[in-house]
């Protein structure tokens, strides 16, 4: 290499690193040689170096996007198995991948008992909006309510509601397994009214409408939170076994095979004289996903 070319490097990296344009930095002199080879002019060799800068800025800002959803475990929908969950829409479920109702500011409920899909749902819903660009977060309904209860100060509460009118989907995971208190219920209500027509809402719940005023208190509150809700809204109904208490089974059963064994036993049910055990129905012993 010549020297004027070195200095040329030398200069060319600075000044990109002044820019903040990392991996033009790091791939300028990879991408001169190979041009050079491959006798590709300076616009082929600029716009090479622009694309890679542009893929990898896309890429970084996708990480920060998954990290700052903080889903609590990572679910797709290549991994949910919609044989095993006949109820659950399947037409309906591809569509909403498409992440239209987010453009429309639309609210999704997904309703059922335990173990049904659910939490697995929402967030392969919530992953594939972080995918196209959006901003998302992932919380379960009573940390959220924890949270806001924390942050007495009008000021915290404040900031806590500008963050969530930067969202586009917010995802509010269980509710209904534990009733809120009065104020719970009422910052609750006030998330819920803060989305309203501005931040699209993923809510899953074991709780049919008629029993939300079990977790919400009043009614009056009830009918308002559900009023906002489905005003736009697309409901999926997960019914059915649990499927962790399938997947339990199905596994004991093929223990039993590989021991040379009969008939399996049914899973996880307590010795006499021992208090029972969470069975996987049973919300207080459903797993971080849940
Ligand atoms: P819910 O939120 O309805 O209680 P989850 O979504 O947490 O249920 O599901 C429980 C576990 O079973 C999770 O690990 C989830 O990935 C898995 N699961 C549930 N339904 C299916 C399915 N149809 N196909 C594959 N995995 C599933
Ligand atoms: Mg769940």
């Amino acid at each position: 290499m010549k020297k004027s070319e070195t200095k040329s490097i030398v200069l060319l990296r600075h000044h990109l690193k002044a820019l903040k344009l990392p991996t033009m930095h790091a791939e300028c002199e990879k991408i001169a040689q190979r041009c050079a080879a491959d006798n590709a002019d300076h616009l082929a060799y600029l716009l090479q170096l622009c694309e890679l800068e542009l893929l990898d800025r896309e890429r970084r800002a996708a990480e920060r996007r998954m990290k700052a959803a903080r889903f609590p475990s990572y679910k797709t929908l290549e991994n949910f198995d919609f044989r095993a969950q006949p109820s659950v829409n399947k037409i309906l479920v591809s569509e909403l991948m498409r992440c239209l109702y987010i453009e429309n500011r639309e609210n999704i409920l997904l309703v059922g008992n335990a173990g049904t899909g659910k939490t697995h749902l929402a967030t392969a819903l919530a992953v594939e909006a972080c995918g196209r660009g959006k901003r998302v977060r992932f919380v379960r309904v009573t940390e959220l309510i924890t949270q806001r209860m924390e942050a007495r100060e009008e000021r915290e509460l404040g900031r806590l509601k500008k963050q969530l009118n930067r969202l586009d989907l917010l995802v509010l995971d269980e509710l209904g397994y534990v009733p809120a208190s009065k104020l719970g219920a009422e910052l609750l209500f006030d998330v819920i009214s803060t989305a309203y027509e501005r931040t699209s809402l993923i809510i899953t719940t074991n709780l049919p409408f008629e029993q939300w005023s079990e977790v919400l208190g009043s009614e009056r509150l009830t009918g308002a939170a559900l009023d906002r809700l489905t005003h736009r809204c697309h409901i999926l109904e997960c019914n059915g076994q649990s499927y962790r208490l399938k997947d339990a089974k199905r596994r004991q059963g093929q223990q039993h095979k590989d021991l040379g064994g009969s008939a399996p036993e049914p899973p996880a049910s307590s010795p006499p004289g021992e208090p029972p055990r969470p069975q996987p129905e049973d919300p207080a012993g459903s797993d971080s996903s849940s």
